[in-house]
């Protein structure tokens, strides 16, 4: 089975039901739609925690005053194309925008999709010059879009270039590929990670139920190229919102040798005030956690400052 991409795949599917489809269509019109035969396989109903996160909701064409495109600033802090610069010793490169499945709470979902954003040959060629040409920058971060979208011949061509800059000591990816669509993690994509300097690669999940049986032995096998596992989470509502389903991730991800890194306050994009958790909530179930949790399962709790200051850790305060 294929990913399932429309409003009408979705009802073909029963993850929506008839009397949504317009609704849906309305949806599918602004913000693109992918469900992998991976995640469907997670889904029990459509309103779980893993249905939830990738099926529109008609709520997502209001957006509310305090929504932006651009909720993380990246743009200012664009030298050029597919690069941000926000941090003095690392930056991101961007070489597309599509992804393997397609979040309603997307912080760059005005900007990701499957027909967008790839960096083409020229435009790539002047990114890494940027890397070369700024050797206080160690750290080469990719993300995008999913930069495990990418064939593993231009997966390998990009780490060999930016690996190649002596200033570089280490390579990230951030990706949803190993939980969402670990089909794509193949031998080809092991060896193109597999590499002497450092590579990091920070897992997104929500929630325990997402981690299927193909999981397991896709980052079982990443674990085994050398590859070191990160864990970055989005607090949601209606997904992750309580001490059961948080501790039940962090269990699950370092079980499977991932270790919590962050956990992320939601970015105002537009249309997802649906999935809003309040601060104050978020420390409460995070102070519920501390001492009954083994401290590898613990992230930091961040959120993105506004106009672009960056992550700030924000608590829970123990003094
Ligand atoms: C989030 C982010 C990073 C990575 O920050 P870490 O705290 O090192 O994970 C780097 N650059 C930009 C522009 C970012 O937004
Ligand atoms: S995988 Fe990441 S970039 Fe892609 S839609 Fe989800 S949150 Fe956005």
């Amino acid at each position: 089975m294929a990913t399932l991409r429309t409003a009408q795949d979705l009802l073909a599917h029963g993850l929506i039901a008839p009397e949504a489809l317009a609704a849906t269509r309305a949806v599918e019109a602004r913000y693109a739609i992918a469900v992998t035969e991976a995640v469907r396989a997670r889904i029990a109903t459509p309103d779980d925690p893993v249905g939830r996160q990738y099926i529109p909701d008609a709520a997502e064409l209001l957006t509310l005053p305090h929504e932006t495109a651009d909720p993380t600033a990246d743009a200012p802090f664009t030298p050029v194309p597919g690069v941000v610069h926000r941090y003095p010793d690392r930056a991101l490169l961007k070489p597309l925008l599509a992804c393997p499945v397609y979040c309603r709470f997307c912080f760059r979902r005005e900007h990701v999709g499957p027909d967008g954003g790839l960096l083409g040959d020229a435009a790539l060629e002047t990114a890494l010059a940027w890397f070369a040409a700024n050797p206080q920058v160690g750290e080469a971060i990719l993300t995008g879009g999913d930069p495990l979208m990418l064939s593993p011949r231009r997966v390998t061509h990009i780490l060999d270039r930016l690996a190649a800059l002596p200033h570089i000591h280490t390579l990230r990816i951030h990706s949803r590929v190993p939980v969402a669509d670990p089909a794509r993690v193949t031998p080809a994509l092991l060896t193109a990670l597999n590499r002497d300097k450092a590579l990091y690669l920070c897992v997104h999940a929500n929630h325990a139920q997402e981690f299927g049986p193909d999981a397991a032995p896709a980052l079982r096998a990443l674990h085994a190229a050398g590859v070191v596992l990160l864990g970055q989470t989005v607090l949601l509502a209606g997904v992750n919102d309580s001490e059961a389903a948080l501790e039940g991730l962090f269990r699950a991800m370092i079980a499977h040798r991932i270790k919590p890194y962050y956990l992320h306050a939601l970015d105002a994009a537009p249309g997802t005030a649906r999935f809003a958790v309040p601060d104050e909530r978020a420390r409460e179930l995070l102070r519920g956690l501390r001492g009954r949790v083994s401290g590898l399962a613990w992230p930091t709790f961040v959120r993105e400052s506004p106009g672009g200051a960056g992550k700030r850790p924000i608590g829970p305060a123990w003094e």
